[in-house]
């Protein structure tokens, strides 16, 4: 049996060279520890099965079939009708620099009476000055246009985020997921790990060198379940620590982890098995896009997060002033957690980062008795009560990883109230950056 067929597919069209097999190529070739070789399914029918935050489903390649030249609507072949019949999502692909042309214009109109649903990528947007351009393909009308760029991997996280929201559930698409499996199989109980994330050549590689140099041993490399997940048990002074997904990380000239893409996913899955992120940053770059977005997806995942501002002996004062600005503007989100500031070359400033790891690592597995905890709610809501009669009847710790907590109401709290009991409780009991949730439960007096 064919076990692809149960997954949702995806098929990629366009007239020629708007970079199809590009993005194709994109969506698979970064990621080769990840795609798997589909027995039955060979590689001239260009189908693959390609794996986006757990989610599995096929992509299937239109680029060799569609032919070019005028008139297109005669000609589309029936191998691309086909596929488009079968399809789940379409990606029809338009080339920016270029426009609409009437082929463009004559995919679109039989594609709007095919019934399937379409996502427009505008492809070679390879920077931010052409996003504007995207908009001519709205003319389309088939929905707002996805820009991207599948030769530079631009915002082809962002493509594949939308894919997998239009596609629809199929049983067993998410039974690779590597969450329960992985950690089972890897985990220590106990020992906490930690992934170190971050763009290529922030300086990664070098740190973890510096973690594991020669005065602590490393215990061993322990193959993950798959190929592509190797972890490294390192021993501190304060404990073992088990760094997640270092593959290739000790022997820097991996090439394939040159691609910013690349290291995202691979960076997604790490953070996803670790109790904590350390998130390195190249302090001489400042702050970038891609920088925010990894923390951003650190911050949904509620793993607390420890930024690492790398490379700092090269900046002169008012870089360093300037940076510090920068991080409460841009990384505000991940709000109160810790900034070390540190050279992984010369070692100046690392040793700080294990006594940070540990605490963040133990707050995030805290419990809090519940005296203290009604305490904290009680004197927050003696020195600002709720308005028009709100209370907290009740509050309690209800589970750990992350810190989570109940709260007992008489009746709705407004959210501006919810967050200042939140800031009461982290400020309470020094939480610091590791996320906590509050839930509300409305209860009788
Ligand atoms: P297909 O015929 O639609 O499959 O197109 P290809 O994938 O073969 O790409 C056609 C040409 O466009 C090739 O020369 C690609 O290198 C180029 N190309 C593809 N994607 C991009 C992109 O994002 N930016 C730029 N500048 N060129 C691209
Ligand atoms: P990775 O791709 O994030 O693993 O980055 P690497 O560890 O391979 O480092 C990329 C480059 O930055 C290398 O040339 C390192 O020597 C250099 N580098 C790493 N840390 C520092 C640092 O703290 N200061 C300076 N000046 N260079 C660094």
């Amino acid at each position: 049996m064919n076990v692809t067929s149960n997954l949702a597919t995806v098929v990629i069209i366009g007239r020629p060279n708007v970079g199809k097999s590009t993005l194709f190529n994109r969506f698979l070739g970064s990621q080769v520890a990840i795609v798997q070789d589909q027995p039955g399914v060979t590689r001239d029918r260009f189908e693959r099965q390609v794996e986006w935050q757990g989610r599995h489903f096929n992509v299937v390649d239109t680029g060799g079939w569609m032919p070019g030249g005028t008139e297109l609507d005669s000609k589309v072949s029936r191998q691309v009708e086909s596929a488009v019949k079968e399809a789940d999502l379409v990606l029809f692909v338009v080339d920016s620099t270029v426009g609409v042309l009437d082929d463009d214009q004559a995919i679109a109109k039989w594609l709007r009476t095919s019934g399937r649903e379409v996502l427009v990528v505008s492809n070679k947007v390879d920077t931010d000055k052409r996003e504007f351009d995207k908009w001519e393909f709205l003319s389309l009308g088939l929905g707002d246009p996805y820009p991207v760029s599948a030769l530079h991997g631009r915002k082809a996280g962002d493509v594949l985020d939308e894919v997998i929201v239009r596609l629809p559930r199929r049983e067993g698409d998410d039974r690779e997921e590597i969450k329960p499996d992985r950690n089972d199989a890897n985990r220590t109980p106990g020992v906490p790990r930690v992934s170190i994330v971050g763009r290529p050549n922030v300086g990664k590689s070098t740190l973890f060198n510096r973690l594991v140099g020669q005065d602590r041993s490393v215990v061993h490399d322990m193959p993950g379940t798959t190929r592509d997940s190797i972890d490294t048990s390192v021993n501190t002074p304060d404990g073992p620590i088990v760094f997640v997904d270092t593959a290739g990380m000790r022997r820097r000239s991996r090439v394939d982890e040159s691609t910013e893409y690349y290291s995202f996913v691979r960076a997604l899955r790490a953070v996803d098995e670790s109790d904590i992120a350390l998130l390195v940053i190249d302090a001489t770059e400042g702050i970038t896009g891609q920088d925010q977005r990894l923390a951003e997806r650190i911050d949904a995942s509620g793993s607390p997060v420890v930024v690492v501002l790398n490379k700092w002996e090269i900046l002169n004062a008012d870089q360093r002033a300037e940076i510090d600005i920068e991080i409460g503007r841009k990384l505000f989100f991940v709000g109160d957690a810790p900034v070390l500031k540190m050279s992984a070359l010369t070692g100046k400033g690392v040793q700080k980062l294990l006594p940070v790891l540990q605490d963040s690592i133990e707050q995030y597995h805290r419990r809090v008795p519940t005296r203290d905890v009604n305490r904290v709610i009680a004197r927050a809501q003696q020195q600002q009560p709720a308005p028009s009669g709100g209370r907290v009847l009740y509050a309690l710790q209800g589970a750990s990883d992350p810190p989570t907590f109940t709260l007992f109401v008489n009746k709705e709290l407004p959210p501006t109230y919810l967050r200042y009991l939140e800031r009461s409780i982290r400020e309470g009991f020094e939480f610091g950056s590791v996320p906590i949730k509050i839930r509300v439960r409305k209860r009788a007096e």
